[in-house]
C-alpha cells in the first residue's frame, strides 16, 4: 500500500472548533444535565473536543421549540417562496465556508479532506438548491369524484420531524433529511451521531445567518439509547426519519409504534452485489468495483460489498483487484492524494478486524491486506478476499470497512438468485456492455437502486432507499417530499351541481 504521510504525526486541520453545544430554539446551549461527551480523532483516538451531551430532557426542550415554531411560528405560514429563498441563501453560505466545513467533517469522521470538499459538500449544496426549487411547487389536485362535490387535496407539512443520522456521511445525511423536511414547511429536531457531532452544528449556525427562524431546526448531540430513543418515543414528534443500522431501525420502528404511531422513514444496511459480467472490460470493472467497495473507507450502506465476477474473467479480475488494492493510497486525511483515511472509531476498527479473521478462518483466500495499517489510530489495510462462498459471514454481513469479497459465478440466472438471497436490498451494481444483460439484471435485482456501468451516483434528483430489510421509503428527488407531507382531502357539497 502506498502511504502518503507519516501517520504518527497528524496534520493540523485547517479549522477551529467553535460550536460544541446543543442548538435549541436558535441558541447554542449546554445540556440540561451539564454533561459532555468526547468526540475523538480517528487518526489517533485522541480528543478533538468535548461536546454537550443531550438526553431526554434536552429532547423535550428541543421538541417544544420545534412544536412552537410549527404551531405558532412563521415557518409553515411563510410563503413557500420565502422558505425557498432561505434554503438558497443557506446553500450560498455553505459554499462560502466549504473548506472549514469539509475540514470539520474530515477531522471528526476520518474521511479524506479532498473527498469532503470534492464530493460531499457539492452534493450537500446541490441538494439544498434542489429542494429550494421544490418549496414553491408543492400543491394538491382537483379531483372529479362521483356526486355533487367539489374535491381538492391539500398537501400539508406533517409537523415536527425527528431525524436521526449516522456518522459515515454526517453532512450528506443532514442534507437528505433537512432539505425536504424544511422545504415542505416542517420543523425539525435532529440527533446527530455521537461519533460525528461537529459539522452539523457549524452548518446550523449558517442556516440561522441565512434567516431561518429560531426553533425551526434544533440539533441535539448525544447517544442513541438516551437522546435518540427519547426523540423516537416523544408524543409531540409527528414523523421520524432514520438512517443507520437495520438493528437500530427495528428499535426505532418499535418506539414509534409504542408511542404515538408516528410514521417512519428508514434507510438501513445493505450487502449490495456488484456484478461483473463476462463481456466486461476487466480493467474498467476492477476500477469501478474497487471504488464501489473502498470509497469512504468502505463505510457506505450501499457499498458494493459482494463482488460477483463471471468465471471467464475471474482469475484476471482477482489479480488486478489485488494490484489495485495494493496501490490504494492510505494516509492522513489531510494529506493531498490520500484515498483512504482511518475508520471512524475503535468499535468499527475492531469489528472489521474480527470479520477479516472470520474470513480467513472460514477458508476464503486472503489476497492482500488483512491487518491494521500503521500503529496509530484506526487505519486498516485495503483487504481483498477471493474464493468467497455465499454462506460465509463476510458474504452475508455488512462489514462496513475496506474489505472486498469476491465471489465467482457461471450464469446470469444463478447470479440473480444469489444476489437476491440476502435480507438486504439497498443497491446493486451491474457491469456489462450487453444491453440485454443490463436490462435483465436491472429488472431482476431486488434493490432500491441499480447502477449500470457506474456506482455511487448520488444526484439530488435520484431517489434512494431500500427493498426488504434495507428500509422503508425513498429519500432525495420528488419522492422524499412524500415523507414530509400529508394529504388532506377537502370535499365541498355543491349547491348547484349543474355548474
Ligand atoms: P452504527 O452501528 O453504524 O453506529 P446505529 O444504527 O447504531 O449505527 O446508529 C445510527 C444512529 O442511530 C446514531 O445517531 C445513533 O446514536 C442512533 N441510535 C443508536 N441506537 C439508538 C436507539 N436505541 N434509539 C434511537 N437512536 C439510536
Amino acid at each position: 500500500f502506498s502511504t502518503a504521510a507519516a501517520l504518527e504525526e497528524p496534520i493540523t486541520p485547517p479549522v477551529n472548533i467553535e460550536h460544541t453545544k446543543l442548538l435549541i430554539n436558535g441558541q447554542f446551549v449546554d445540556a440540561a444535565s451539564g454533561k459532555t461527551f468526547p468526540t475523538l480523532d480517528p487518526r489517533t483516538g485522541l480528543l478533538i473536543a468535548d461536546v454537550a451531551e443531550g438526553d431526554a430532557e434536552d429532547i423535550n426542550r428541543a421538541v417544544s421549540a420545534a412544536r412552537k415554531a410549527f404551531d405558532e411560528g412563521p415557518w409553515p405560514r411563510m410563503t413557500a417562496y420565502e422558505r425557498s429563498r432561505i434554503l438558497l441563501r443557506f446553500a450560498d453560505l455553505v459554499e462560502k465556508h466549504a473548506e472549514e466545513i469539509a475540514a470539520l467533517e474530515a477531522w471528526d469522521n476520518g474521511k479524506p479532506y479532498e473527498q469532503a470538499t470534492g464530493d460531499e459538500i457539492p452534493l450537500f449544496i446541490r441538494l439544498f438548491r434542489y429542494y429550494a426549487g421544490w418549496a414553491d411547487k408543492i400543491h394538491g389536485l382537483t379531483i372529479q369524484a362521483d356526486g355533487p362535490h367539489q374535491v381538492q387535496t391539500l398537501h400539508e407539512p406533517i409537523g415536527v420531524a425527528g431525524q436521526i443520522i449516522p456518522w459515515n456521511f454526517p453532512l450528506l445525511m443532514f442534507s437528505w433529511k433537512i432539505g425536504p423536511a424544511l422545504a415542505c414547511g416542517n420543523t425539525v429536531v435532529l440527533k446527530t451521531a455521537e461519533q460525528t457531532p461537529l459539522s452539523a452544528l457549524y452548518v446550523a449556525k449558517l442556516f440561522h445567518e441565512a434567516g431561518l427562524p429560531p426553533g425551526v431546526l434544533n440539533i441535539v448531540s448525544g447517544y442513541g439509547p438516551t437522546a435518540g430513543a427519547a426523540l423516537c418515543s416523544h408524543m409531540d414528534v409527528d414523523k421520524l426519519s432514520f438512517t443507520g443500522s437495520t438493528e437500530t431501525g427495528k428499535i426505532i420502528l418499535e418506539l414509534a409504534a409504542r408511542s404515538n404511531l408516528k410514521p417512519v422513514t428508514l434507510e438501513l444496511g445493505g450487502k449490495s452485489p456488484f456484478i461483473v459480467c463476462e463481456d466486461a472490460n476487466v480493467d474498467e470493472a476492477v476500477e469501478l468495483a474497487h471504488a464501489a467497495l473502498f470509497y469512504n473507507q468502505g463505510q457506505c450502506c450501499c457499498a458494493g460489498s459482494r463482488t460477483f465476477v463471471h468465471e471467464r474473467v475471474y482469475d484476471e479480475f482477482i489479480e488486478k483487484a489485488k494490484a489495485r488494492a495494493l496501490k490504494r493510497v492510505v494516509g492522513d486525511p489531510f494529506q493531498k492524494g490520500v484515498e483512504q483515511g482511518p475508520q471512524v472509531d475503535s468499535e468499527q476498527f475492531d469489528k472489521i478486524l474480527k470479520y477479516i479473521r472470520s474470513g480467513i478462518d472460514s477458508g476464503a483466500t486472503l489476497e492482500t491486506g488483512g491487518q491494521r495499517f500503521g500503529s496509530n489510530g484506526y487505519y486498516i489495510q485495503p483487504t481483498v478476499f477471493s474464493n468467497v462462498q455465499d454462506d460465509m459471514l463476510i458474504a452475508t454481513d455488512e462489514i462496513f470497512g475496506p474489505v472486498q469479497t469476491i465471489l465467482k459465478f457461471k450464469d446470469i440466472n444463478e447470479v440473480i438468485r444469489r444476489s437476491n438471497a440476502s435480507p438486504y436490498g439497498l443497491a446493486a451494481g451491474v457491469f456489462t456492455q450487453n444491453l440485454d444483460t443490463a436490462n435483465t439484471l436491472s429488472r431482476a435485482l431486488k434493490a432500491g437502486t441499480v447502477w449500470v456501468n457506474c456506482f455511487d451516483v448520488f444526484d439530488a434528483a435520484i431517489p434512494f432507499g431500500g427493498y426488504k430489510m434495507s428500509g422503508h421509503g425513498r429519500e432525495k428527488g420528488v419522492y422524499s417530499l412524500n415523507n414530509y407531507l400529508q394529504v388532506k382531502a377537502v370535499v365541498t357539497r355543491l349547491k348547484n351541481p349543474a355548474w
